[in-house]
């Protein structure tokens, strides 16, 4: 079993191989090495995710990490009890620490299945995580590598819809301007539309729970001594639970379409460039409060559940696994993509034991329940 000084030399040999997304084949074949060394079955799967599994009986767990970065290599650098470098927070020290939870429990012999993923390209397409829904992967739980912070865990992640909205006008010279409607004006009246959509299941009050709108890109006009007859306008909608991107869109187009019954000489389309649904786990499920105790006896405090109004792997494997699931890992996802990316090294260690005793409480309670609902009927 790995020594604490073992387990900060790990993070650090991670940080030192500079691995943005689409450059991930080194620390690939470094976690492959090392997990084969502290016992796991290892291997690089095709699309070049770093797998190690454990055991062959029992409940499984997914433990889904990213090796992968954004661009920008920062120099490792230790200060005071912080260690800094790119993928200081996003998210080397979570996936460090589910390897490192795993060889403390693969020397006390733990009773179920691990399966460790340092994933490719989470920061780009998500092609690592994808090729695990498309294998459909079997488990019973899975915990996502991500900065909560030490004492957190997130259970929900906000969805997202993108949409491109084009309105065109037949137009002509801007010295006979109220002769012609101005395609600009008009997308932007519709995006004023947009951010009155709402639906009686939001709580204002939450980030989480509301919907936000963005408009996040305009283009439109240019010729000069002319009224605008083209205008691309995109909007980011970030979606509660209550609100998926299929139930956002059709209220999208009901307020084109009466848009359009005042407007017909505007045309409108409106085309959907991306879209992600809303994720909120169970928060009483047997993985959640196995990972609340261990963050208590690790930290003599009670774990604190959030909710992100950012989107993460979960929302991806929410819908194609269909199990308990959280994500939790040390650091402050503010850092996120930053210059001063950062963990402090004894919340890290904390995060390795949290994992671990998480771990083994969940397979307690998942085992608890099993029997109870295994055992026969008693006698009146
Ligand atoms: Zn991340």
């Amino acid at each position: 079993m790995q020594s604490p000084t073992e387990q900060i030399q790990l993070l650090r040999r991670m940080l030192e191989l500079y691995s943005p997304s689409g450059q991930e084949h080194e620390i690939a074949s470094f976690l492959v090495e090392e997990m084969r060394r502290l016992g796991l079955r290892s291997r690089i799967d095709e699309v070049g995710n770093a797998l190690g599994e454990y055991g062959s009986s029992g409940p499984s767990f997914l433990l889904c990490g990213h090796m992968d970065t954004v661009p920008g290599e920062l120099p490792l650098r230790l200060e005071g009890n912080r260690l800094y470098g790119r993928g200081a927070v996003d998210a080397k020290p979570a996936l460090a620490a589910m390897i490192c939870a795993s060889d403390i429990l693969i020397s006390q012999g733990f009773p179920g299945r691990l399966l460790v993923v340092g994933a490719v390209d989470e920061e780009s397409q998500g092609r690592g995580v994808k090729n695990l829904a498309e294998r459909r992967l079997q488990s019973d739980y899975a915990i996502f590598g991500e900065p909560s912070g030490v004492e957190n865990i997130t259970i929900g992640y906000k969805g997202s819809l993108h949409i491109r909205l084009s309105a065109k006008t037949k137009t002509g010279h801007s010295a006979t301007s109220w002769l012609f409607r101005n395609a600009i004006e008009e997308a932007f009246d519709l995006w004023k539309e947009f951010q009155k959509i709402h639906f009686p299941e939001e709580r204002q009050e939450s980030k989480f729970y509301a919907i936000t709108a963005t408009l996040i890109e305009i283009h439109g006009g240019g010729s000069s001594s002319t009224v605008p007859s083209l205008c691309d306008l995109h909007v980011d909608f970030r979606l509660p639970p209550a609100v998926p991107p299929q139930r956002m869109l059709s209220e999208v187009a009901k307020t084109v379409e009466s848009y359009r019954v005042t407007r017909s000489d505007v045309d409108v389309d409106v085309q959907v460039e991306d879209q992600c649904e809303p994720y909120e786990a169970d928060r009483d499920s047997f993985l959640a409060r196995g990972l609340s105790w261990g963050v208590r006896e690790v930290r003599r405090k009670p774990a604190t559940l959030t909710r992100k109004t950012g989107t993460g792997d979960m929302n991806l494997l929410g819908a194609a696994l269909k199990i308990p699931m959280v994500t939790y890992g040390a650091g402050d996802s503010k850092l996120d993509h930053t210059v001063d990316e950062s963990v402090d090294i004894d919340e890290y260690l904390d995060s390795i034991k949290i994992l671990q005793k998480g771990l083994v409480r969940t397979l307690e309670l998942h085992s608890r329940a099993q029997n109870t609902a295994s055992r026969p009927p008693q006698p009146a």
